[in-house]
């Protein structure tokens, strides 16, 4: 269930930002944050696709109608900006950008989608900007159980961009939070084996599923694009 997404001003900017950036190729990222027990999903960072482009496999390509995530940036960065949340942020979903005025999702991105849901038993948020000519986010989610037959049955979700509405506790750092002023803090955490065992693992089941479709994206030029 998902009745409506809040963006954080900072994950909302970061999306802006991207996208004015590779304007007018395609880009995306990834969206870290919080489920709440009505549904709602707080959106409280974006994770840039990264860098070296399209040298190789494991790198990012940002074309007209097509774009791919460099995979090994993304868990790197989504588990370390995660991590210093005093309440770790969950993988939410992704987005991305589509040319022109279309937003609804490509049988390649329909192939995707599917495969975050699956992974998830909260289901998928799947963002898409256009520019025609104002910056326009349209977010979509998709339940785990999805009922949709050749096509998934995406819901599309209102949402707020404003990060008053979102709760303060979401916003407080695990370590150095300003108004305890205390520098010196005693170490709460967990060795770096467990820690990789842990709250990590969940973003590299899921991202995977990005590589299983390299080959399909390549094949998805318009009007199949990515
Ligand atoms: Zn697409």
């Amino acid at each position: 269930m998902c009745e409506a997404v809040v963006i954080s001003d900072k994950a909302y900017n970061a999306i802006i930002s991207e996208v004015f950036e590779w304007h007018p190729y395609e880009t995306g990222g990834i969206l870290l944050g919080h489920v709440l027990d009505n549904g709602i999903r707080i959106i409280m960072e974006v994770i840039p696709p990264g860098y070296d482009e399209g040298l190789a496999n494991q790198r990012v390509f940002h074309e007209m109608g097509y774009f791919e995530y460099n995979q090994k940036f993304v868990n790197y960065l989504a588990a370390h900006v995660s991590s210093l949340y005093r309440i770790p942020l969950s993988l939410l979903g992704l987005w991305h950008r589509h040319p022109g005025s279309m937003d609804t999702f490509s049988l390649t991105d329909d192939i995707t989608n599917r495969q975050f849901a699956a992974l998830d038993t909260d289901g998928t948020l799947s963002g898409l900007v256009n520019i025609d000519p104002y910056f326009r986010l349209t977010m979509y989610y998709l339940p785990h159980n999805d009922k949709g037959l050749f096509r998934p049955a995406y819901q599309k979700i209102h949402v707020y961009n404003d990060s008053s509405l979102i709760p303060d506790e979401y916003f407080e750092m695990k370590h150095y939070r300003g108004q305890n002023k205390n520098a010196h803090p005693v170490f709460e955490g967990v060795p770096r084996t467990f820690f990789l065992q842990g709250h990590t693992a969940n973003l590299r089941k899921a991202l995977p599923a990005l590589a299983a479709n390299r080959n399909k994206l390549y094949l998805s030029w318009f009007p199949y694009h990515s």
